[in-house]
Order: structure tokens, then C-alpha cells, then sequence
């Protein structure tokens, strides 16, 4: 299930047909330059990764916050055939380390936040910095004179970027995402939510997840601008949208949330708001729909370039909750522990096939072989489709909770302390109960900090509305849920404070 065939950069095909359409607008300046202007800057950076040895099939490292030298880099590999391996900013010394040599990079880009974490992580490569370096042995990439090159064909099949999942479930993986499933994914996702002349994609994300990165590499594929945040705060990109009449936007829930508390809606010249990464609430949507904003709640993952389904706002705003059809080139298919179809309606786990699913994990033969089987990509998500076919995503295989024999569903037990007043958001998972196997449990944000959460009206409005066996016997307030650096709610974390939080007394005699 691979498409093949061969094709250079993006960009150089872009320059070839539109050169002077807008590339790229710097948020933060206002500063814009064409393809042909970026093409300029990526040749150069192409020939200073050259003369620095870069080959094809090298895998390049990128430590570095948001800025217009990572735009430059992203293109700048592509046309030299090389791997590019982004990642996070805020990973320690060692976690960096640890990534660098599970993805067997070559070279290591960093910058000025970033050159000491660089330099602590690394011994045997060589370490580059956008910025002036303050560390012995870090060269400085602008001073490399730029060696005369030729964009190289890639192969469809060969692999574009090593993209580490959010390490939700365990330590991250990387995942091999080849230009192949890049292309279709692009494809794939104009389909779903449309491709205008002059649109302007809001970069705000993290760029070591594809829905940071993907808008970057998408743009001169479609011709469309990126306009370029360094990094998220609520209120300056919802005021960047105005600003920039920005068209579309890729956000996590909670960034939407802030955005809109902040400025109460956004601006009318977004036509998309892609919307993913984690369940978004009821309210959530509830408040788009009341806000006319241009909602499509995705369903993705690393390991399929991002979009799997993608919900139009009109099935969003109708079918609460979905997150849609699948994409054009998806298969999408819902089995019960057998691996069997199940019937709508039914929830099972998720398993996708198609032209964006990986051709597997980076040297990890055992994850690969787990996930990566003849029927498709086991996700680990549980969901159902309803008569329609509009799916809807539920939890991860290893989420559900089992209590007294009985299956709960944590996200059902959410949406409900979601709508107490006096809670904001919550996390429930299960906690291993010497009697009960699992014990129903939830980590909650209060709407109030001062506040303190009366149990036992609590306890009643659950009682209204959950079986007693879904009720949570744990609740412990938090001032905010621990998440992953990519948004995603990060369940260890959350299993820690909980199980920090069991009464002693409770020990087994
Ligand atoms: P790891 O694979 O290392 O445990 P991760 O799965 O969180 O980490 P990502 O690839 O960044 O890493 O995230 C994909 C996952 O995010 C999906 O498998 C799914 O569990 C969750 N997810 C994404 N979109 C949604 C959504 N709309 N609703 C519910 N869950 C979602
Ligand atoms: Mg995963």
C-alpha cells in the first residue's frame, strides 16, 4: 500500500509553476517573502548542510524553537534527499540524547534556547547552531560557505521525516513517515477541508508533530502562505488571525478553550479551525457552534501523518462528539479482540490502512510488528462508527476501566463531572483496588481554585446521571491536568498523582 514513483522538493516544483505567491508571512514582524524569495534562502541552507557532509538518506536532527531558519531547514533536507528528524525543544539532555541515538542522527541543528541542551546530549555528531554559538566545537551554520547543489529525486518510498509520538502509552517512538504518505495525507486533507487561493494557515503548534510540521511542508504543494507564530499564547494568536486574515488554523482543544475565553470568538476570516490531538468537550463544540466558528474535530495519530477522520462543522455541530469520516485514502475499520468487524454502533478497537500509514517504527521490530499488521495499523483506540458512518473516538485499548466485572468508559464518566459547575475539566482512569480489580478515579480542575469540592453533592449529581459502578471513589483536585509537550493528556502523570492521593489506611490487612 505504497504509492511510487519519484519527484524533487516541494518548493523547487513550486518555484517551477507560481514563484511569486506569498510563502510565508513572520508573525511576529509582519516580515512576508514568495517562493522564489524562500527558494533563495533554502538553496543556501541546502548548500551549507551539504558542505557540512549532509548526504541523502542522512537523518538531520532539529532542536530548535519556531523560526523562519526551521522553514529554511525543513525545505533545505527535502531538496537534499535527507531525513529530517524534529525535535521537541523541551526534552532534557538525556531524553534528547536518547532520541538523537534511537533515530541514528547524523547532524544536529539548534539555536540560541536550545544550543546548551544540544551540546549536553550529543558527543559524536556534529552540532550546528542558526544563532552565533557560545559553545567550543557548536559551528555556526551561516558561516559555512554553501556548496552548489542539485535537488535530489526522492523516491516516494523513501523516508521524508522520523516524527516521535507524544509517548503517551510508554517512552516515544519514532515513526518513519515516507514523502509517500506525506503526499497522500496533504492530498487527503485539501479534500476534506477544501483548498482556496490565498489561504493562510497559521502555524502555532509545536513543529516536532506533523500538525506543527505538516502545514509547513504542505504549503508549496497547495501554494498556500504559512504564517508563523514563534510559539502559542491565547491571545496573540487569536489576534494574529485577525490580524494576518488567516484562513485556517490546526489547534488542540485546550489552546481553542484559551483562545476563545480570552477574545470570545475569532475572526471571520478563518474558514477552517482543524481541531485535534485530544477529545474535544461538548462545550467545546457547543461554543463554536454559538461562536460560528468553522469547526472540524480530527482524529490522528504520528504513526498515519496526522488526519485519520476529519468531521465538517456541520457534522460537527449535529453529531456531537464525532470526529467524522474517514479521509479519501483511508480504511477504516472497528474489531472486536478477535480482529473481527463489528456491527455500527459497537465499540472496538480502531484499526486504519490506506496510502498515509507508516511503513513502520525506526529500528523497533517489536512495536512494529505489534501495530503494523496485514489488516492495518492497530491504533490502541477504542471507538465506534454510528449508522452513518461518522465515527467516534471513546479511549485507548489500555484506558478502559474494569470495576467489580463491569467495563467502564472513562470519557463517559468525564463528560459528566465536566458538566458539575464547580469542575473544569477532568482526567478518569482506573486505579488497582485490592477488591474491586480497578477503582473508578479522577483527577479534576476546579472552575474556582478557592473553592472546595463538596463530595457528597458531587456524589449526587453523579448518581443522576452514571450507573454506581461509574461513579468515581477518588477525586482529587489539581490545578491544572499534566500533559505531554504535544497537549496530550499525559496518563502517567495523572496515575501518579492519584495513586499519591489514596487514603494509607486503606492498606489490605
Ligand atoms: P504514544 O503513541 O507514544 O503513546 P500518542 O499516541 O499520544 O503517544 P500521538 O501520535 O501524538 O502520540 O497521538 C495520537 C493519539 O492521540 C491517538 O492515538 C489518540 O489516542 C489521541 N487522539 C488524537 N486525536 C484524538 C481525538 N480527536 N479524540 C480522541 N483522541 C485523540
Ligand atoms: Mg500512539
Amino acid at each position: 500500500n505504497a504509492l511510487s514513483g519519484t519527484m524533487r522538493d516541494w518548493l523547487s516544483h513550486r518555484v517551477a509553476t507560481t514563484p511569486d505567491q506569498r510563502a510565508l508571512i513572520h508573525a511576529p514582524t509582519g516580515d512576508s517573502m514568495t517562493f522564489r524569495e524562500l527558494d533563495t534562502l533554502v538553496s543556501e541552507t541546502a548548500g551549507q548542510l551539504a558542505a557540512l557532509g549532509l548526504r541523502p538518506g542522512d537523518h538531520l536532527g532539529v532542536v530548535l524553537e519556531p523560526a523562519i531558519e526551521y522553514v529554511r531547514l525543513v525545505h533545505a533536507a527535502s531538496r537534499l534527499g535527507v531525513t529530517l528528524v524534529p525535535c521537541s525543544e523541551r526534552l532534557t539532555p538525556s531524553e534528547l540524547g536518547r532520541n538523537l541515538e534511537l533515530a541514528d542522527v547524523t547532524a544536529l541543528v539548534c539555536g540560541e534556547s536550545t544550543e546548551s541542551t544540544a551540546v549536553e546530549a550529543t558527543t559524536d555528531i556534529p552540532v550546528v547552531s542558526v544563532d552565533e554559538p557560545r559553545w567550543e566545537g557548536v559551528i555556526n551554520l551561516s558561516s559555512i560557505a554553501p556548496k552548489a547543489i542539485t535537488p535530489v529525486q526522492w523516491d516516494l518510498s523513501d523516508t521524508m521525516l522520523l516524527l516521535f509520538t507524544s509517548g503517551t502509552t510508554g517512552t516515544p517512538k519514532a515513526v518513519r513517515l515516507t514523502m509517500g504518505n506525506v503526499l497522500a495525507n496533504a492530498v487527503a486533507s485539501s479534500f476534506r477541508l477544501g483548498l482556496s487561493q490565498g489561504d493562510r494557515w497559521l502555524v502555532t503548534l509545536s513543529l516536532h508533530h506533523m500538525g506543527g510540521i505538516g502545514p509547513i511542508l504542505r504549503s508549496p504543494l497547495y501554494g498556500s502562505t504559512i504564517v508563523l507564530r514563534e510559539g502559542f499564547d491565547a491571545g496573540g494568536a487569536a489576534d494574529d488571525i485577525g490580524k494576518y486574515d488567516v484562513t485556517g488554523v490546526s489547534l488542540v482543544p485546550t489552546m481553542l478553550k484559551r483562545m476563545l475565553d480570552s477574545r470570545g470568538t475569532l475572526s471571520d476570516s478563518l474558514r477552517v479551525v482543524l481541531l485535534g490531538g485530544a477529545p474535544a468537550s461538548e462545550e467545546l463544540i457547543e461554543r463554536c457552534r454559538n461562536y460560528s466558528v468553522p469547526v472540524y474535530p480530527t482524529y490522528g495519530m504520528t504513526e498515519t501523518a496526522s488526519q485519520i477522520a476529519t468531521a465538517r462543522p456541520r457534522e460537527a455541530f449535529s453529531s456531537v462528539g464525532t470526529v467524522g469520516r474517514p479521509l479519501f485514502f483511508t480504511g477504516l475499520d472497528i474489531v472486536d479482540d478477535d480482529g473481527t468487524p463489528v456491527e455500527p454502533g459497537s465499540a472496538g478497537e480502531i484499526v486504519v490502512s490506506g496510502l498515509t500509514v507508516s511503513p513502520g517504527y525506526y529500528s523497533n521490530r517489536e512495536a512494529t510488528a505489534d501495530a503494523f499488521t496485514d489488516a492495518g495499523l492497530r491504533t490502541g483506540d477504542i471507538g465506534y462508527r454510528d449508522d452513518d458512518g461518522l465515527l467516534y473516538v471513546l479511549n485507548r485499548t489500555d484506558d478502559r476501566i474494569v470495576t467489580g466485572g463491569e467495563n467502564v468508559d472513562p470519557g463517559e464518566v468525564v463528560e459528566v463531572l465536566r458538566q458539575y459547575p464547580a469542575i473544569e475539566d477532568a482526567v478518569v482512569l482506573g486505579i488497582p483496588d485490592p477488591e474491586w480489580g480497578e477503582r473508578v478515579s479522577a483527577l479534576v480542575v476546579l472552575s474556582d481554585p478557592d473553592l472546595r469540592l463538596d463530595r457528597s453533592s458531587l456524589d449526587a449529581f453523579c448518581r443522576e446521571r452514571l450507573a454506581g459502578f461509574k461513579i468515581p471513589r477518588l477525586v482529587e483536585p489539581a490545578d491544572e491536568l499534566p500533559r505531554t509537550v504535544s497537549g496530550t493528556i499525559d496518563r502517567e502523570a495523572v496515575r501518579e498523582q492519584l495513586e499519591a492521593a489514596l487514603p494509607v489506611t486503606e492498606a489490605e490487612p
